[in-house]
């Protein structure tokens, strides 16, 4: 097969993406692009690559800079495959390079398989209702992937070589950086969660949610409108589909129905445990175990059992 390159929001996406490579094609060369200077190349492309590009970003400059000068590198090379992080950025950086490369795009593909020059992916439709099988044939497809669509490559060999990419300037300059603040909660990386949703009828019940997530130790996260509509929470703190993918080992749902946008983003959870007062709710059935009542009397009561 020919080449696969991958475009790394960071050198720890880049496993993801080196083993999604390697899972669509064991035999084909691995290239490296990542955002970051060249020790950040030399570690992204430390799984095996056998070139790795830096991509490191002007004070001034967006890393959309790298849309022109990767599309052209992909128009003289022709891999068969660009497989980039499904980040922000990364995104916007793919439509771009399949815009310029009248390429297509499979957004956040799964199950992604490279027969000659047809690649064929899943992707979600109708807000994760739906999924769409397609196959696009071209001399380069690019596909988006997320930070845990496979398990992170092992670390290998080193590149064959470490180069910078050239930047391309754009019309839009950077001109002042301000630092976010930083998130109380890393959902990510959290074993156990618990996620309100709108059964809480306001944002002084979210205590019962934080006192159970004390008591079991775990995050808080929510459903979207606690975060989006309420603002009861922070954004970063929403689970679904267009927002935070999570496989904790625990996803307690209190109060959530479980629309499919919000269970796409928790149900890869080893356990999901809902509690919700409408026993035929979405998220009771797609629960490994679900309780019925309402939350204010539950919550309390498994608090009291945890706590011994
Ligand atoms: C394009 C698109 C993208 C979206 N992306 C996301 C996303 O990423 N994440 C997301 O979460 N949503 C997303 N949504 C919204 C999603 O469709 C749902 O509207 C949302 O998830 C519902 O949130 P909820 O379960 O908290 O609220 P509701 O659907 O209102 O459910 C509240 C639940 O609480 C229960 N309840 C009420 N009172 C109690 C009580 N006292 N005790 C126990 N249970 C009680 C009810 O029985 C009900 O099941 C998206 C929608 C669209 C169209």
């Amino acid at each position: 097969m020919r080449d696969i390159w991958i475009v790394a929001e960071n050198p720890a996406w880049a496993a993801v993406l080196f083993a999604g490579a390697k899972a669509i094609s064991s035999d084909a060369k691995i290239v490296a692009f990542v955002n970051g200077d060249e020790a950040a190349a030399k570690a992204a492309g430390s799984y095996g690559a056998a070139a790795a590009f830096a991509m490191p970003q002007p004070a001034d400059g967006l890393w959309e800079g790298y849309a022109k000068p990767l599309a052209e590198k992909a128009k003289a090379e022709t891999p068969a495959l660009i497989l980039v992080s499904a980040s922000k950025r990364g995104r916007d950086l793919a439509a771009q390079v399949a815009a310029i490369l009248d390429a297509p795009l499979f957004t956040d593909g799964k199950n992604v398989t490279v027969n000659g020059d047809a690649v064929t992916a899943q992707t979600m439709i109708y807000g994760g209702t739906g999924i769409k099988t397609a196959t696009a044939t071209a001399t380069t497809a690019l596909v988006t992937v997320g930070a845990k669509d496979y398990d992170p490559a092992p670390a290998g060999s080193a590149p064959g070589s470490v180069a910078t990419l050239p930047y391309a300037a754009t019309a839009a300059k950077v001109t002042g950086h301000q630092a976010r603040p930083a998130a109380s909660v890393n959902l990510p990386e959290a074993a156990k969660v618990v996620s309100v949703g709108r059964g809480f009828a306001e944002e002084a019940e979210l205590a019962f949610a934080r006192d159970l997530a004390a008591a079991i130790g775990a995050e808080v996260g929510c459903s979207r409108p606690i975060a989006e509509f309420f603002k009861w929470m922070p954004e970063e703190c929403y689970v679904g589909i267009s927002g935070q993918v999570l496989k904790p080992d625990l996803y307690l749902a209190v109060g959530i129905s479980g629309q499919a946008q919000h269970l796409f983003g928790c149900r890869d959870a080893k356990c999901i445990v809902s509690i919700n007062k409408d026993a035929e709710c979405l998220m009771n059935q797609n629960a490994d175990y679900y309780i019925v009542g309402d939350l204010k009397e539950v919550v309390p009561a498994i608090i009291k059992a945890a706590k011994g």
